[in-house]
């Protein structure tokens, strides 16, 4: 599905769109996308945070996303809600276990 819009600093599941396949949870290699009732309570303000990212107007945009009907065509958004553009920068994730990239020597 193409339901994975791109924010500056993370990714944004459109939730009218999501049909709840999986397949991304499935390929994630860093575990952060739960289905909604598995999430964990200290990310819970994030299953809202991301609903919001659709329907409310982001810093530097005039309108709601709403939903465009697919993140291929509608392309990088480039703004992140203010919940996540506040949060700390973390350390890059790993290389893909599969991605044949190796770690040094
Ligand atoms: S579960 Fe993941 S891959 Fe499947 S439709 Fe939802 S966001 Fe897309």
């Amino acid at each position: 599905m193409d339901c994975i819009y791109e924010g500056d600093r993370v990714l944004y599941i459109n939730p009218d769109e999501c049909v709840d396949c999986g397949a991304c949870k499935l390929i994630c290699h860093v575990e952060a996308i739960y289905y909604e009732t598995d999430l964990p309570d200290e990310q819970s303000a994030h299953l809202a945070d991301n609903a919001a990212f659709f329907t409310e107007v982001l810093p530097g945009r005039t309108q709601a996303i709403g939903s465009p009907g697919g993140a291929a065509g509608f392309g990088p958004v480039g703004v992140d809600t203010p919940l996540v553009a506040a949060l700390p920068l973390r350390a890059p994730a790993p290389p893909h276990p599969k991605s044949g990239q190796s770690s040094g020597h």
